[in-house]
């Protein structure tokens, strides 16, 4: 079956058309600016890609240039749009009442809509691209994958928060955690690694890109995660801050003369790496200013890999001992130094990696750790919208 998955924000979109069989990327694209004005950049396989600034008013225009765009003589990728068996939607937020993947129907689309004050960045456009679907293709059954819906296994003890209980009757103010399409992906490839069925093995995944996150995954399911209500908690991410003592809120803005909205529009897009460093909110750019002397992006790399460490050495404990630790994304498949920071600081409980190994592992699945690490050290590349397309062919095949 080919798959078209869909990753709708507020004013882009992203897409790939995926052989379910196959699990090959028969396309993929993004539609930019939708709106404002737009632009669409469509890769077909085997293709020569192609660039379009052309006008997109809403979504429900992107999305039927997306699917010009897939049955075009020049650069489609299938003959007829009716090859199109399935459409698998990330939706961010499903709140506490999408413990999994779910076929989309109109109840379906109001409950997630009734999870938007949790996420009102983010599920309001996911269902815009839902309703541009319904509209164009009718009969093409939708899947609707949450970003949250992994980590509904955590216990009350991992999702309360130290707050009066009433707000979390009241409001639903819990932790939820994301990225979980991502822990869930690469601990059951973990597991494969190591000869194992999920159920068998503990692993830490710690999903390093521009919005990280780490999971305790014991026994195939997440008992606790690093972020919580929203994505801004946990470590510090590109341009957010992750935890701090929430009574800075209220002192920056005292001292600043700064609103509610505000600070939290600091806290959100100007801290983090971008923010510690002065630099950039980018790996690239942190670890090449820090190799060149730059005190202020090297201290920003080490609360960002200290943090990473305190995490693991938390989730040993929640999970009594981890068989791996997995390292995932663009800066946990990729950026090497980070790796060796973070597991600089794993020493002294026994994990310990081979260096040289681990300075040549960049995108691709490797076991890093020494002989006698007491615990594996995975790098394992993610891939969100394979999780999707595999979620949402289960889902219409039963
Ligand atoms: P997103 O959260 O946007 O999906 P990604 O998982 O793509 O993010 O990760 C983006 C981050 O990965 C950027 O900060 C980028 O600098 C980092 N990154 C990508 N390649 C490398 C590399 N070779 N070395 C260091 N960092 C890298």
């Amino acid at each position: 079956m080919k798959v078209l998955v869909l990753n709708c924000g507020s004013s882009s979109l992203k897409y790939q058309l995926i052989d379910s069989e196959s699990e090959r990327v028969l396309a993929k694209g993004l539609c930019e600016r939708i709106g404002i004005d737009g632009r669409l950049t469509h890769r077909p396989a085997g293709k020569e890609q192609v660039v379009l600034e052309k006008n997109m008013p809403n979504h429900t225009v992107a999305v039927s240039l997306v699917l010009e765009h897939l049955i075009a003589p020049d650069c489609g990728v299938i003959r007829d749009l009716s090859e199109i068996g399935a459409i698998g939607h990330r939706i961010v937020h499903g709140g506490e009442k999408f413990a999994k993947s779910t076929l989309i129907t109109s109840d379906v689309i109001r409950e997630i809509e009734k999870c938007s004050d949790l996420a009102p960045l983010h599920n309001p456009a996911n269902l815009i691209g839902v309703r541009a679907c319904r509209q164009l293709m009718p009969q093409v059954p939708m899947a609707a994958v949450f970003d949250t819906a992994f980590h509904q296994t955590m216990p009350k003890r991992a999702y309360l928060y130290g707050i009066p209980h009433e707000y979390y009757e009241k409001y639903g103010i819990r932790r939820y955690g994301f990225h979980g399409t991502s822990h869930s992906f690469v601990s059951k490839r973990a597991a494969q690694m190591l000869g194992k069925k999920p159920e068998e093995v503990n692993i830490i995944v710690c999903h390093l890109g521009n919005g990280s996150s780490i999971c305790a995954v014991k026994q195939g399911k997440s008992i606790d995660t690093s972020m919580g209500l929203t994505p801004l908690e946990g470590l510090p991410m590109g341009t957010r801050s992750g935890s701090l003592d929430p009574a800075i809120i209220s002192f920056l803005a005292e001292k600043e003369g700064l609103t509610l909205e505000e600070v939290m529009n600091i806290l959100n897009k100007k801290s983090g790496m971008a923010g510690m460093s002065g630099v950039s909110s980018d790996f690239r750019d942190l670890d090449d200013a820090a190799s060149g002397g730059n005190v202020l992006a090297d201290e920003a790399l080490e609360v960002f890999c200290y943090d990473i460490a305190k995490y693991i050495g938390a989730y040993m404990v929640a999970m009594g001992g981890a068989d791996a630790i997995a390292f995932t994304a663009g800066v946990g498949e990729n950026d090497t130094k980070v790796r060796a920071r973070v597991c600089g600081f794993l020493e002294g409980i026994g994990i310990h990696i081979n260096k040289v190994l681990n300075s040549a592992t960049k995108g691709i699945e490797m076991d890093l750790a020494t002989e006698d690490s007491v615990c594996r050290v995975l790098v394992v590349p993610t891939n969100e919208e394979l999780a999707i397309a595999r979620e949402t062919v289960a889902l219409v095949e039963a």
